[in-house]
């Protein structure tokens, strides 16, 4: 492996000054008016600066989340907020001046017309008269976050909070799950009203925008702000339809299994994470032996990600377990100038652990294998198809589960496929609810809460909360944060979803010839849109009718052998 990275413990990027970032995007600005050619040299200028904030905004993030208790690293955070607005701004402005008609065609041979299509959308969705609104959004996004984050819920003699009160809340004790339950939903209950304002001021303030731009209504708009530039929402309505069609009624007969294994009489809500009456499977060596036995697994499935596996753990770039101060959750990162990822996880020594180190490495391979890929744009691809390298990944590593989990691979393979497959509707009763929402702006706190029941009732049938408080009453969505932060960013997990199931199919009768069509995808980065992403790796596109037919028979085969 040539060009290696330097170890991360030497990496310490220059913090940007406001200033020298404006000095330098205003030269762009200037090279570009007076007719400056659109050649590699101006790519490569813009380049420079874009590349140098973004190393600095990611490290300072990564090194935030590593030790929150740090007084400089928080107030490093802050400062990644305030210069990623800024540049945000300034990169708008040199994309608004390369699609000039004048300027597009060479713009186009030298970064791609992929790379035009999503920059147009950041355009379109972009406009000064919007950026007080957009500073609002930002507020009462960070309301409703920090409100949650202040959640105090009294459980067993201890004061919870809402990360806290999810472990007993999925635990094996039945009353134990349902007591935390009733705990965790009755301070939904009594925060009902400023959780209902709060969504309320943010879909009047996006319904808002959306007529300031000129678009008929925020669906529209959101589309745009996730880039999504090959399909519309007519195609997410058809993909949707064939989830009722096809996965619906499979995951209602999985449930059903569910509740005879569980041996209750009515599988309700506080039951439904539980798909293993004999518990987890358990994860060899604990949390200490997650980075060991990733090598072995990888060593094990393809020389390529083992050696970049190898690399990535030898020179710092992966920060596994947990301690105090550290984070939780996971994810990976991109350290643009020098050209290497970053893989995070706080784990806690289950079977998760496996799925999110697996996840975030897939994500960690796509964009390694992406990184001379000269436009920052097209490093990554947009989230959608983001989450086929990542989701794709944890099915292709199937084989060598067994060096986690040993005997009881099997138990951790079909647990796997089984939340894969009953997680789609839900992820599609998120962003159908979310049409309706922004269809019918005006809608009162009452009515809302009725539209998701109505997505209960579509695309979770079996879903039963008895006299649970908020949660029995249409309340549950208002825990889904991607709802009130992300708008419209869910349906992206089941797309993904649909596209990385296709892999495990295909895996299961060819699994080298499936390893390299994966690896030769992700070389792509987001240099194309979705559906040419798909079509690249030989998928089909999960708005093609039919597209579920064929995953969904072999999972049912694979189930029941
Ligand atoms: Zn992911």
């Amino acid at each position: 492996m040539l060009n290696l990275p330097p170890a991360f413990a030497e990496v310490k990027p220059p913090e940007p000054h406001d200033a020298d970032v404006r000095a330098a995007y205003d030269g762009l600005f200037t090279s570009i008016d007076d007719g400056s050619p659109v050649d590699h040299e101006l790519l490569s200028r813009w380049e420079t600066v874009r590349r140098s904030v973004d190393t600095w905004t990611a490290w300072a993030r990564l090194r935030y989340q590593q030790d929150t208790r740090d007084a400089g690293r928080v107030a490093d955070r802050k400062r990644s907020d305030e210069v990623s607005t800024l540049t945000t701004e300034l990169n708008a402005a040199i994309k608004m001046r390369l699609l000039d008609p004048t300027r597009r065609d060479a713009a186009a041979a030298l970064v791609g017309e992929g790379a035009l299509a999503l920059w147009r959308a950041d355009c379109a969705a972009f406009d000064p008269a919007i950026t007080e609104a957009l500073v609002e959004e930002s507020r009462l996004t960070s309301e409703y976050t920090a409100l949650l984050a202040s959640a105090e819920i009294p459980f067993d003699g201890e004061v919870l909070d809402l990360v806290t009160i999810g472990k007993p809340a999925v635990g094996p004790d039945r009353d134990t799950r349902e007591r935390a339950s009733r705990a965790r939903w009755t301070w939904f209950d009594a925060h009902r009203a400023r959780l209902d304002a709060n969504f309320g001021e943010l879909v009047a303030l996006r319904d808002g925008m959306a007529h300031a731009l000129g678009l008929p209504d925020y669906t529209e708009l959101g589309y745009l702000q996730m880039q999504r530039v090959d399909y519309d929402r007519n195609d997410v309505e058809r993909f949707r339809a064939e989830v009722r069609r096809r996965v619906v009624p499979l995951a209602a007969r999985l449930r059903e299994e569910q509740r005879q294994s569980l041996g209750v009489d009515t599988l309700m809500s506080w039951d439904e994470a539980v798909d293993d009456p004999a518990g987890s499977p358990e994860l060899i060596g604990g949390a200490e032996g997650l980075a060991a036995g990733g090598q072995r697994a990888f060593d094990g499935l393809d020389d390529e990600i083992a050696a970049f596996y190898r690399m990535m753990n030898e020179r710092g770039y992966v920060d596994l377990g947990a301690r105090p101060g550290k984070a939780g959750g996971g994810f990976c990162t991109w350290l643009a100038d020098h050209k290497v990822p970053f893989v995070y996880c706080a784990g806690n020594g289950t079977d998760g652990d496996v799925r999110t180190l697996v996840h975030e490495f897939g994500h960690a391979f796509q964009v390694w294998s992406s990184r001379n890929i000269k436009l920052t744009d097209t490093v990554w691809p947009t989230y959608e198809g983001a989450e086929i390298h990542s989701m794709g990944l944890e099915f292709l590593a199937w084989p060598t589960m067994d060096e986690f989990f040993g005997g009881e691979a099997d138990r951790f393979r079909r647990g796997h496929l089984v939340r894969a497959l009953c997680f789609i509707p839900y992820g599609v009763a998120v962003d159908h609810f979310q049409h309706l929402v922004y269809e019918r702006p005006e809608a009162t706190p009452a009515e809302r809460h009725a539209m998701w029941q109505e997505m209960e009732r579509t695309y979770l049938p079996w879903r039963d909360y008895g006299d649970m408080p908020h949660a029995s009453d249409g309340g549950f969505w208002q825990r889904q944060r991607h709802i009130f932060r992300s708008p419209f960013y869910y349906i992206d997990y089941t797309l993904a979803q649909t596209c990385a199931l296709q892999l495990w199919a295909r895996s299961l009768d060819d699994h080298p010839g499936t390893m390299a069509a994966y690896r030769e995808l992700c070389t792509l980065g987001g240099t194309q849109p979705f559906q040419s992403l798909c079509a690249s790796a030989g998928l089909t596109s999960p708005f093609a009718e039919g597209c579920l037919d064929g995953v969904v028979a072999r999972a049912e085969e694979w189930l029941a052998r």
